[in-house]
């Protein structure tokens, strides 16, 4: 089974151009087209024969030989590409050939306009749309209309040309020939376009995909999970638009991890990574609605909460503050980790962000310099912190 998916990746896969795809399925499915509509007439002639008293041979030689050549071409066509490894050259080899040669013939052979053969020109037609690029597509598909035509008018002019095994059919027989080319026709020519229709399905899933991680990407931190500095910009300048049109509150914290430099120095570089993924985490779990974490700097997180007073934000920031001040971010640090930060919230007076943020930034610094593991706000004059 997986040798078999193998295969059918080689020959068919995503990895392959378009017009390379086409050519393998022409070729294999074209080859084994063929031979199920071969073993039809060859039901047909046999059946035909014996009720006419004729041998098989007698009756369909010329058929079961165009038959056969028509097989071998594709496979020859198949082989020729992948040793010569020149598609252009193969495609209108396999097209040439096809059109201009095997299925004429097959329609001589086989009973001409009252056969099944006019139904194997469309998918003559279709393979020629499908492999060949806009201007040799067209040029081809006019000389191959063209030169069906004449072969449909040429061969009403002389009926001798064609081989007349169709007409010593009997009727239900030549019903059931009319049936088969049918069925086959149908059935590859629904198989292409389904193939098509998984194949464009497939790569629009896929890239819609990969437009998704490339979203991601470029407004994620990677290490933290939390928003970069970039996408934190946008997206408080566009809490402040909505400010404007609403007057809805819009207040941020600003945190950084205390003594962060001595974390790494006592337990390393990675532990002190461990320990900013676990702060990003603590802060993306306290997220609601339409509230944003981001990376700000090094260990230097903001948390944006649009409709939330500043009041609301100091109260979240506390909590925050105590959960870090609990947990445990790696086995290996034997003391508490603590967070300081800054509440500021959006006044209309404020210029630009730069200003909103740097409001944060000097209640986080008043923090810091007033003891660490605490959170400083407007109204922090009254409270005195919250250490
Ligand atoms: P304070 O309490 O005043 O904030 O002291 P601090 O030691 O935390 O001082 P500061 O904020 O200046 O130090 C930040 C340190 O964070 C410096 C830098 O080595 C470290 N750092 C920055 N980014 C990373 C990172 O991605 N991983 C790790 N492990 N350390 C980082
Ligand atoms: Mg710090
Ligand atoms: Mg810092």
């Amino acid at each position: 089974m997986e040798r078999l998916k193998n295969i059918f990746v080689t020959l068919f896969g995503n990895q392959l151009g378009l017009h390379e795809r086409f050519f393998n399925i022409a070729c294999i499915g074209g080859a084994a087209g063929t031979i199920m509509a071969t073993v039809a007439s060859a039901i047909s002639i046999s059946r035909v024969a014996k009720a006419e008293g004729m041998g098989f041979w007698e009756l369909g030689k010329p058929g079961m030989i165009a038959c056969a050549a028509t097989i071998i071409f594709f496979i020859l066509t198949f082989v020729i590409y992948r040793i010569s490894k020149n598609l252009n050259f193969s495609i209108v080899l396999c097209l040439v050939g096809l059109n201009f040669i095997l299925f004429p013939a097959l329609y001589l052979t086989v009973g001409g306009i009252g056969s099944g053969m006019p139904i194997y020109f469309v998918m003559g037609i279709v393979f020629t749309v499908l492999m060949l690029e806009t201007k040799p597509m067209i040029i081809m598909c006019i000389l191959e209309t063209v030169w069906y035509v004449l072969l449909f008018l040429l061969s009403g002019k002389h009926p001798e040309a064609i081989n007349d095994v169709f007409f010593l059919m009997p009727e239900w027989a030549m019903y059931l020939d009319e049936a088969m080319d049918f069925f086959t026709v149908a059935l590859s020519t629904s198989v292409l376009v389904k193939i098509l229709a998984l194949c464009f399905e497939w790569q629009q899933n896929r890239t819609n995909e990969l437009l998704k991680q490339l979203e991601e990407l470029s407004v994620k931190d990677p290490l933290s999970g939390a928003y970069n500095r970039r996408f934190l910009l946008k997206y408080i300048e566009s809490g402040i638009e909505k400010h404007k049109e609403t007057s809805a509150p819009l207040s941020i914290i600003m945190f950084d991890i205390d003594k962060f430099k001595r974390v790494n120095d006592d337990f390393g570089h990675l532990i002190g990574d461990e320990v900013i993924k676990g702060f990003a985490q603590v802060l993306l779990q306290s997220c609601r609605n339409y509230d944003v974490v981001a990376r700000y700097g090094g260990e230097e997180f903001i948390l944006v909460m649009p409709g939330a007073s500043e009041e609301t934000a100091y109260a979240r920031a506390e909590q925050i503050r105590q959960k870090v001040e609990t947990s445990s971010f790696s086995p290996e640090i034997n003391r508490p980790v603590t967070v300081s930060g800054g509440v500021a919230g959006y006044l209309s007076s404020y210029k630009n962000v730069e200003e909103f943020i740097a409001v944060a930034d000097e209640k986080l610094y008043t923090a810091k310099e007033t003891g660490r593991n605490k959170v400083i706000w407007k109204g922090s004059g009254e409270q005195e912190g919250s250490n």
